[in-house]
């Protein structure tokens, strides 16, 4: 298989949607093994305290592992606290373990508390040889539009957003975008909503059909061609320390992530570089 086109620069992708269970953690786990196994270096961040994209990417995120938390809270560059994944040499984790769930409190007497995530990986990037630098960053946000999430939107600068072919799809999507546009007012002008996908689609109801078409003629251009149907092989993977890509390849949980990583890869070969200064990280 041909090896994906490389970005155009570095790009840091942030997964939110305040809503829990639409998908974000499969699609950073997926999308980032999919990235790593056609050729681009990946990191992934795992930012939900409960550590589910550390567990498929068979990262260890017991107590006392070195994790995100050190680096938002303490001092630990992040070079301190990435890990190897099993999944592809080319792909790192970042993870996250339960410590985290006190760090949205812990945050609030920090100093320049939204920036911590954007400074961290700045620093990391430029530490490293531009051959080893990441091309992907992909952060995985929890369920909450917290200090955690916040930080990851300053972060970032582009939003990936996984919407659920469900009931209610489109409820709550109003409140990540308004958040998303005062984080482009005044802390991070870079950063846009670049990306949708539609995920757990059941081709078997109308439901499903008529939720993207809603999303399409709201949305656009922004959504993937590729859709993640609802595979039982996707559920199942994390269980086994693994993404679907590696767990069973020839799924169509599997194909559908692969497919969906290359649009996202071809997008970032056309993007246009960043304006000198407004580079978000490297
Ligand atoms: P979020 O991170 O947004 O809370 P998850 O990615 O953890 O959502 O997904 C919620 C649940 O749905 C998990 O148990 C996951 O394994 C399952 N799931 C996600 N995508 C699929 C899919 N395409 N097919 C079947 N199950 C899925
Ligand atoms: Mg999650």
């Amino acid at each position: 298989q041909d090896p994906f086109p490389a970005p155009s620069r570095l790009r840091v992708i942030t997964i939110a949607n305040q809503k829990g269970g639409v998908g974000k953690t499969t699609s950073a786990v997926n999308l980032g093994v999919a990235l790593a196994l056609y050729g681009l270096r990946t990191l992934v961040i795992d930012l939900d305290p409960q550590g589910n994209t550390s567990t498929a990417l068979g990262v260890e995120h017991t107590v006392g592992t070195p994790s995100v938390y050190d680096t938002l809270v303490g001092d630990s560059p992040l070079s301190a606290v990435t890990h190897a994944t099993t999944a592809s040499p080319l792909l790192t984790c970042v993870p996250a373990t339960i410590d985290l769930a006190g760090a949205e409190i812990e945050l609030v007497s920090v100093v320049a508390r939204e920036y911590r995530l954007r400074r961290a990986i700045e620093a990391y990037v430029h530490s490293l040889p531009e051959e080893r630098r990441p091309q992907y960053v992909l952060i995985d946000c929890p369920p909450s539009l917290g200090l955690l999430t916040l930080n990851a939107l300053v972060a970032g600068d582009e939003v990936l957003i996984p919407i659920q072919c469900e009931y209610y799809a489109l409820e709550g999507l109003g409140q990540l975008l308004n958040n998303i546009d005062l984080v482009r007012a005044h802390l991070n002008p870079g950063i846009a909503v670049r990306t949708i996908l539609l995920t757990m689609y059941d081709g078997r109801t109308k439901l499903a059909d008529q939720v993207a078409e809603e999303v399409r003629n709201h949305f656009g251009d922004l959504v993937l061609h590729a859709v993640i149907p609802r595979n039982v092989r996707v559920s199942e993977a994390p269980g086994y320390g693994q993404s679907v890509l590696t767990y069973d390849p020839g799924s169509r949980g599997s194909t559908s992530y692969v497919e969906a990583a290359r649009e996202l890869a071809e997008r970032g070969a056309a993007l246009p570089p960043l304006e000198p200064g407004k580079a978000p990280a490297g």
